[in-house]
């Protein structure tokens, strides 16, 4: 029996932060392309912080994305050249194919497309993280700002007020296992949470202590090493990587879901740059387009290396500093974040990844 087959221009594989925000993005180039409508997007150059619910950020994206530009539950398991064309061909969990002139590879921490485009294994650092939210019908009374205690040696924890009546905390944990799944449990992770917090202050016990269960998490500190964007392959043919596919980091600087809003635009722009009339409107034969698409994505991929790489850098050393059990390594680490990064400096939220 013959599988089945289907071609698209752009396929864009996963639906988190990034995926969405690309998606989105090309989107918006193509209504202004083909629908002669104006966009503006402004960038604050501020220092500051926000914290907003990432399933928000997923619903507005979501919205915003034409109905049948999505497809849910479809799981890509393999990639590979097609020898006669060179474009990709994806295999979908159910059995069938999609062939794609460009495939933009959004699928997190365990990407297929980043695994077919070469080696670049994940480090796991002996610590989690529990998180949750908790709301307080009558205000919280906090200030708007990010709180965040250090203690050397993995313990610390943080809150950030989402609006007036909901917060964001975390609590780090230590976490000896590298090998088994964190668990899920609610009331499991609560009665961690509420163990690792203890000694702390009674507003952060109370904050733990009356979160939603439904809200807690627990999720092991994963990151790709900054070598890898320095000497492995982001690109290959006409497929790519953005978002934790490309640079997973450990949540240390809480920038891993801007930096893949960041890819998203500068992606569809390289992309809409090389193409100013779309992949459908560019009446060129299968040889140039491929050409051109691959400058697109070359371009796009220079464009993010410095930003990416300087920010993987400085969490890494960030955790190194904080959870070293190696006292010399966590100096060092200080030293270099003080000579290189202006140490406790914000300077990284100030970057503009330019206009769509
Ligand atoms: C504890 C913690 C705290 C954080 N705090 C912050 C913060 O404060 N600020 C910030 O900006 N960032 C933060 N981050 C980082 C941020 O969450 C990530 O960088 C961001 O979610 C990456 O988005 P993504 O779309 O690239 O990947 P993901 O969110 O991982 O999305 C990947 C998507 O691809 C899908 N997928 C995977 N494989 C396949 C496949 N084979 N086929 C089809 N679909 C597939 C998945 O189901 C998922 O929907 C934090 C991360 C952690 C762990």
């Amino acid at each position: 029996m013959r599988s089945r087959e289907e071609h698209h221009d752009v396929v864009i594989v996963g639906g988190g932060i990034c995926g969405l925000a690309t998606a989105l993005a090309l989107h918006r180039i193509h209504e202004v392309l083909y629908h002669k409508s104006t966009m503006q997007v402004k960038s604050t150059r501020m220092e500051e912080l926000r914290c907003l619910k990432r399933s928000d950020l997923i619903q507005v994206l979501f919205d915003n994305l034409p109905v049948d530009s999505v497809r849910l539950g479809c799981q890509i398991v393999a990639v590979e050249r097609d020898p006669s064309t060179s474009f990709p061909i994806l295999y979908v969990h159910d059995g069938s194919i999609i062939k794609a002139k460009v495939v933009i590879g959004c699928d997190g921490s365990n990407s297929v497309i980043s695994k077919s485009l070469g080696p670049g294994a994940l480090n796991v650092l002996p610590n989690c993280v529990i998180r949750g939210l908790t709301n307080y019908p009558k205000g919280h009374n906090l200030e708007t700002r990010f709180f965040r205690h250090l203690d050397v040696g993995y313990m610390s924890y943080g809150r950030i007020p989402i609006d007036d009546n909901l917060v964001h905390w975390f609590v780090d944990w230590p976490y000896p296992d590298r090998d088994t799944d964190a668990p899920k449990d609610p009331k499991f992770l609560m009665e961690l949470a509420m163990q690792q917090i203890k000694d702390n202050p009674a507003e952060m016990i109370e904050m733990v202590e009356g979160s939603d269960p439904s809200s807690l998490h627990l999720t092991r500190i994963r990151y790709r090493s900054p070598w890898h964007l320095v000497f492995g392959n982001l690109r290959r043919g006409t497929m790519t990587v953005a978002g934790d596919a490309m640079h997973m980091m450990g949540p240390f600087l809480g920038q891993g879901g801007c930096l893949a809003l960041e890819d998203a635009v500068v992606l569809a722009r390289n992309l809409a740059r090389a193409m100013p009339m779309g992949l459908e409107g560019s009446r060129v034969g299968d040889g140039e387009l491929k050409k051109r698409i691959e400058t697109a994505l070359e371009n796009y991929v220079r464009e993010r290396k410095p930003r990416v790489l300087r920010l993987a850098m400085q969490s890494m050393l960030l955790a190194i500093s904080i959870s070293s059990p190696s006292k010399i390594k966590r100096l060092l680490s200080l030293a270099l974040l003080v000579v290189f990064f202006g140490g406790a400096s914000l300077g990284y939220t100030r970057f503009d990844c330019g206009p769509l």
